[in-house]
C-alpha cells in the first residue's frame, strides 16, 4: 500500500493532549515522559493514562516510513500526524504564551 499525506484543519491542543511520539521500537509520552511504550499497547499511556489518538515520528525518510507503517499495522485507531507540522504549531503556541505572560 502506498502512503499519501493528507492535510486537515485540526485543533493543535487536542493533538497535544493525545499524541504519542514513536521514534524506534517504542513510543514516548510527551506529557509524563514515559518511554518504552510497545507497539500494540498504544491505546493509553501506562504512566499518566492519557488516551492516545495521534502518533508522530521524528524519524524521516525510509526509517520514518517504516515506523509509520508499523503504527498503522499495530494501532490503526491512531491518526498519524507529520511531526514537523506538530512541532511548528506547538512551538508557535509556546512562544505566544511566553510573550503573553510578560
Ligand atoms: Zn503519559
Amino acid at each position: 500500500m502506498d502512503m499519501i499525506r493528507i492535510w486537515h484543519e485540526l485543533d493543535i491542543k487536542e493533538i497535544d493532549d493525545h499524541i504519542i511520539i514513536v521514534d524506534d521500537l517504542h513510543g514516548f509520552c510527551p506529557a509524563c515522559k514515559t518511554t518504552g511504550i510497545k507497539f500494540g499497547e498504544m491505546d493509553k499511556c501506562p504512566g499518566c493514562k492519557r488516551e492516545f489518538k495521534y502518533a508522530a515520528t521524528r524519524e524521516s525518510g525510509s526509517a520514518g516510513s517504516k515506523i509509520i507503517a508499523k503504527i498503522i499495522k499495530n494501532s490503526p485507531q491512531l491518526t498519524i500526524v507529520e511531526y514537523s507540522d506538530y512541532k511548528h504549531h506547538t512551538d508557535k503556541n509556546k512562544a505566544a504564551s511566553l510573550f503573553g505572560n510578560l
